[in-house]
């Protein structure tokens, strides 16, 4: 399923994210850059421990939630792995919303300083963070609408949902945002 926003392609897809041959995959990593299970464990089996290696000497302090850092890929189909850090779920009063709006915002940002073309995301938060996903889906694919209508770049936003309860949400989602946008 895919829709155009300005010059940009938003599509979704079931799939893993670690098989992405695109220019960067966002990994929704934890504030210390750690590893962690999830789709951060897979990213950094599948890259191998270059990965680690150098977010742990460019990024000692780790990253905030919100806020996101780039590296290379190690032995991954795509250039950079973005990290970014959602928020934990707390029912929705602890800015959630804000922050995981930052978090998209800001891996797009770092993408598009990078001249990455193409984009692939997982649902962040929406895991062990504890984010319910239809509102995952809606906040994440409205926070990426946004960005898309103030910015030329990138030109294919992916988003690799691991399995068909996601997909259906992010589909869901999708099609109201295509409707206001
Ligand atoms: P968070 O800690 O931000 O909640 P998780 O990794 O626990 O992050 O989960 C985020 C989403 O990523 C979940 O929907 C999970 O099912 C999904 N996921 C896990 N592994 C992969 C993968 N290899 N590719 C794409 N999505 C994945």
């Amino acid at each position: 399923m895919k829709t155009q926003i300005q010059n940009c392609t938003l599509q979704l897809v079931q799939g893993d994210l670690t098989n992405q041959k695109i220019d960067a995959i966002v990994n929704a990593a934890n504030s210390s850059l750690a590893g962690g299970g999830g789709v951060d464990g897979a990213i950094h089996r599948a890259g191998g421990p270059s990965i680690m290696e150098e977010t742990d000497a460019r990024y000692p302090d780790g990253c905030e939630t919100g806020n996101a850092v780039i590296s290379s890929a190690g032995n991954l189909p795509c250039k950079f792995v973005i990290h970014t850090v959602g928020p934990v779920w707390q029912g929705g009063i602890r800015r959630e919303p804000e922050l995981l709006k930052s978090a998209y915002h800001n891996s797009l940002q770092l993408a598009v300083d990078h001249q990455c073309e193409s984009v692939a995301f997982p649902a962040i938060s929406a895991g062990v963070y504890g984010y319910p996903m239809d509102l995952a889906a809606a906040h994440a694919l409205m926070s990426v609408a946004e960005f898309l209508r103030e910015h030329e770049a990138p030109k294919l936003v992916r988003f690799v949902l691991f399995d068909s309860g996601a997909y259906g949400a992010f589909s869901h989602a999708l099609e109201n945002v295509a409707k206001i946008v």
